[in-house]
């Protein structure tokens, strides 16, 4: 388990275990941070009573509904939730927290735009619409990205660089979108215009490089689209080899502007680290990694069974889990290019041999044809990663019609401030 990790049950806060231990969209689609997994009920809490909110942006931004909430009260809230949901099935454990819940966000995007005078601002849209709320720092983000995008925010100015207009379809700079690789220190800065043509160019890399030297590399991607995407098709790194890598349970994975990886770095090691624990896994076993994006939990998983073969539907992903599996020597991994009820079909049909499978799925879940053919498969084990407590419960309900019993439930929180809830269940079958 990573530093910055605590475990709380959803208990009273005087409960709350002692026991620290010190060990770990998918598109770009433009979204606001409560978008993101799925949702403890609206609470009436959003702001202690009567207090001004700690987040000055609260009222225009309103993407963390629990940011005024005490995160010990936020994980007992989120606890029982899923608690309540997963309560047919199994026993909720403790919900593993983070020591040090803000700042967490290593991805962070900024939509560029101006006031009515042309000074350029940047900041997040407004929830559910295309109104910009000018952010100078927020709580969940990394306090370096922030720097950076306001240095950027700085600079364009003196560079005459215009901001984009979405409604009259003027300007050049639309987004900035950070990456910050945790364990490595590595920085990508990703400038997305509507032109492949940035005035000054190299000044503008000398300039910023400056005030950032951590900086390693920039990467300038074209968006011309009148599109919620933030990145567009084309890219060229202005700097550096354009992408980054980070480090997650001892194995390296590269990222790209566009590559799923996870967002809190803390915890995604926890999460990963859970997996592996719960799967109690002896060495001599197949393995699939169902909806494996770039290959992390496979990777992960490679040095302690025989065999691994992982299934994703997105091309990317797929190419990155390659390149991934390569810089770290694993040779025990296949992947496949497909969609995993699909892929599972086959696999049904074919008749062979698994033992455990993880499970990844998108929020929506995953289908009663890819849980039928797990059925058939009939691995010991299978292992839940879930962002979705509702499609969990839906799920467990037919794993439960196919034999296989919940043993437990762990969740992790990846997104601490939000109503998001990851959940990582143990299943095997019976
Ligand atoms: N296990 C990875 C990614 C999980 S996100 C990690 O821990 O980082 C879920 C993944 O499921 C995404 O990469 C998405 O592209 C993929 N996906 C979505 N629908 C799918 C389908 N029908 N078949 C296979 N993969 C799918």
């Amino acid at each position: 388990m990573a530093t910055g990790t605590q475990r709380f049950s959803g208990k009273r806060p005087s409960d709350k275990e002692n026991a620290m231990k010190n060990k770990k969209m998918k598109s770009d689609k433009a979204r606001t941070y409560s978008d993101r997994g799925n949702r403890v009920k609206q609470s009436t809490e959003n702001k202690e009573d009567g207090k001004k909110s700690r987040c000055p942006y609260f009222k225009k931004c309103g993407a963390c509904q629990m940011i005024d909430t005490p995160y010990d009260k936020q994980l007992r809230q989120k606890h029982a939730h899923v608690a309540e949901l997963l309560e047919p099935y199994t026993r909720v454990a403790a919900f593993i927290g983070m020591e040090e819940p803000e700042h967490y966000r290593c991805k962070v995007h900024a939509v560029f735009t101006h006031d009515k005078k042309g000074n350029p601002l940047s900041g997040i849209y407004r929830e559910g619409t295309h109104d910009v709320v000018p952010i100078e720092s927020c709580l969940l983000e990394d306090q370096k990205a922030d720097a950076i995008i306001a240095s950027i925010r700085g600079m364009l100015k003196s560079f005459k660089i215009k901001t984009y207009d979405e409604d009259n379809g003027f300007g050049l700079l639309r987004h900035v979108l950070i990456r910050i690789g945790k364990n490595t220190g590595e920085i990508m800065v990703v400038l997305v215009t509507v032109s492949p043509i940035f005035p000054s160019k190299n000044n503008f890399v000398k300039a910023l490089l400056k005030q950032h030297p951590e900086i390693t590399t920039i990467v300038l991607n074209v968006n011309d689209k009148q599109t919620s995407m933030i990145l567009g098709d084309k890219e060229k790194p202005m700097y550096g080899p354009g992408f980054i890598y980070d480090i997650c349970c001892g194995m390296k994975f590269k990222i790209s502007p566009k590559s799923f990886y996870q967002v809190n770095p803390i915890q995604q090691e926890v999460l990963y680290n859970t997996v592996i624990e719960m799967a109690e896994l002896k060495g001599d076993e197949v393995a699939l990694d169902c909806y494996s994006g770039v290959g992390t939990i496979g990777i992960i998983a490679s040095p302690h069974v025989r065999e691994v073969i992982s299934v994703e539907l997105n091309k990317d992903a797929v190419k990155d889990a390659k390149i991934n599996a390569k810089i770290n020597d694993v040779n025990n991994i296949t992947f496949y290019e497909n969609d995993a009820t699909r892929f599972m079909q086959q696999m049904a049909e074919s008749g062979d041999k698994v033992d455990v499978v993880f499970m990844d799925p998108p929020r929506a879940g995953s289908t009663p044809e890819f849980i039928d053919s797990v059925a058939t498969l009939a691995p010991r084990k299978v292992v839940y990663i879930s962002c979705s407590p509702d499609s969990l419960a839906r799920d467990l309900a037919l794993f439960a019609k196919k034999k296989y019993k919940a043993e437990k439930a762990i969740p992790v929180d990846m997104f601490p401030f939000t109503r998001s809830i990851e959940t990582v269940v143990l299943l095997s079958r019976g």
